[in-house]
């Protein structure tokens, strides 16, 4: 099944790649791998897969020592203060930074581990209420104050858009996040690159790598639904 639908989930985003004149090359399926047994994350390494996505602290741990050593590992959940130190020379990128106090956090920590982690700022666009992220009004003067760290390096920007039935609705929103990013680039702070754009999950990833997607995040998709109730 996992083989399958990563081979589905790639053509789509080929299909609108082609759709919308962007190369494939751009755009990183990150496979959201969250409450799923390491035999399912095999399966899918098994296939070539070597970019997973993770939203609790202890499940990357746990898997990190599990799965071989080339996959990449992508926090893609919100991230509390006292557990930067178990993950930041494990991963490959944190997608969720979404306070000062938290940016600080990973500064000190990958200073004491001697590493520089690639960071996204989480933008909550649509300002939802139950969702973490900055306003895009709070962006750029947090990038201004980051910038000067050197353990943290700033990538790009992160989204989740609201939860829709179609996934049209979402466009103005992943519209909205790319235009953020042209807008930063432009300023040409020192040290922050604005070179990805995660966003698009399972339901609407296609029309986010049209809207300029470089990383979508895709779980049920792949890996099927979750079941929390039996974690
Ligand atoms: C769970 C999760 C996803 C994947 O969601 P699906 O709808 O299963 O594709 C993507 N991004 C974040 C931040 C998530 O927590």
């Amino acid at each position: 099944m996992i083989q399958e639908n990563l081979k589905k989930v790639k053509e789509n985003i080929e299909k609108s790649c082609a759709a919308s004149g962007r190369e494939r090359e751009e755009v990183t399926l990150i496979a959201v791998s969250k409450t799923k047994p390491v035999s399912m994350l095999m399966e899918a390494y098994d296939c070539g897969q070597r970019i997973f996505g993770e939203n609790k602290v202890q499940e990357i741990m746990d898997k990190y020592e599990q799965m071989p050593d080339d996959v990449q590992w992508h926090m893609i959940g919100h991230l509390q203060r006292n557990k930067v130190k178990y993950i930041v020379d494990k991963v490959a990128m944190i997608h969720s930074v979404d306070s000062l106090r938290l940016a600080e956090t990973i500064e000190q920590e990958a200073a004491k581990k001697n590493v520089v982690v690639p960071v996204l700022v989480e933008v909550n666009v649509a300002q939802e209420e139950s969702k973490y992220g900055l306003s895009p009004e709070e962006v750029l003067p947090f990038l201004e104050k980051v910038a000067h760290y050197s353990h943290l390096q700033v990538q790009g920007l992160m989204t989740i858009a609201p939860f829709v039935e179609n996934p049209e609705e979402n466009r103005e929103v992943f519209h909205k996040l790319r235009k953020l990013s042209v807008d930063i680039r432009e300023k040409n702070i020192n040290n922050i690159t604005m070179s990805v754009l995660s966003m698009g999950m399972t339901g609407d990833y296609q029309v986010a790598v049209q809207e300029g997607a470089t990383m979508v995040r895709v779980g049920t998709g792949i890996f099927g639904e979750r079941n929390y109730a039996v974690r």
